[in-house]
């Protein structure tokens, strides 16, 4: 596996593997790997013929400086993992690499970026958007994995990648869950044993409501008792609960025929913040 935490070196790398017309598969992470991360990884190694994979705690997308201290970082076990699961290449930047001190360029994702997550974490996906396009044009990948389980994220990328023209499939890869249907999280190793339990009402706060839509509930009924259910019955603290289009993220009053419909979520335990989503179909 090759590991690059240079920029010259990395280009040149990729700049040898176009030239041989191997088509690359982008992984692009934040790093403290688990289950869902090499799914992505797993999927990449499918399709392409060298599968890149980034480690990369981007600080423009935390709007709060103790989340960014406290996120996880864990380079070496990492390495191991994406060793272990035949990942090719490694890039591992520094913050000097990626950005400068007068770098002044500033991304708008309009509505995009003021619902659910945006709402919570102003300037989230400004920062979001501006790492991903470094990123797509070191590593010029012809395909990029993303989780299903950051569906804003998801939808942002799709749109950047489609309005700048890049020449990059997405590939969307679903939400990867414990046994007891967390979904797996890099900041799920930050929850003490008590709050890992009660992280679950997230899953299960959308299971119910899944069902209850699908059982021909009202959406206004569903939103609801979901948030009855964690002002009365959960410690986890709801910072939102939306039922929306799963195309462009936009609020719903009926359940189309479609079921093009997700139900999104995100609350704090403690000073843990966690995210999850469900499709309706
Ligand atoms: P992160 O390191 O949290 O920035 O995540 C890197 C990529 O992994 C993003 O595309 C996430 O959506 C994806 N991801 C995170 N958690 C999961 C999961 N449980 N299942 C599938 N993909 C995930």
């Amino acid at each position: 596996m090759e590991i690059f935490t240079d920029i010259c070196d990395f280009r040149l790398y990729i700049k040898q593997v176009r030239q041989y017309n191997k088509s690359i598969g982008f992984v692009p992470t934040m790093g403290a790997l688990h289950q869902g991360h090499l799914e992505l990884v797993k999927k990449s190694i499918q399709q392409n013929d060298v599968t890149v994979c980034s480690i990369f705690v981007n600080p423009t997308q935390f709007n709060n400086p103790n989340d960014l201290e406290n996120y996880p970082r864990d380079n070496k076990t990492d390495l191991s993992l994406l060793k272990a699961n035949n990942c090719d290449v490694v890039f591992l930047p520094s913050n000097a690499i990626m950005y400068k001190k007068n770098d002044i360029l500033s991304l708008n994702f309009g509505y995009l970026e003021n619902i659910m997550e945006g709402k919570f974490r102003p300037g989230h996906f400004k920062g979001v958007g501006l790492i991903v396009i470094k990123l797509f044009n070191l590593a010029c990948p012809n395909r990029a994995y993303f989780g299903t389980k950051d569906l804003q994220q998801l939808t942002i990328v799709k749109k950047l990648t489609k309005e700048l023209l890049y020449d990059i499939e997405i590939i969307p890869v679903q939400t990867i869950r414990e046994p007891d249907g967390l979904a797996m999280s890099s900041r799920n190793r930050l929850l003490s044993k008590e709050e890992r339990i009660q992280a679950l009402d997230l899953y299960k706060a959308l299971n119910t409501a899944k069902k209850q839509l699908i059982g021909g509930e009202s959406v206004t009924s569903v939103l609801k008792y979901v948030q009855q259910f964690f002002t009365t019955e959960s410690k986890l603290e709801l910072e939102y609960f939306e039922i929306v289009n799963t195309t462009d993220l936009m609020k719903i009053n009926e359940i189309p025929t479609s079921k093009q419909v997700s139900l999104c979520i995100a609350g704090q335990l403690g000073k843990v913040r966690l995210i999850d989503n469900m499709s309706l179909l």
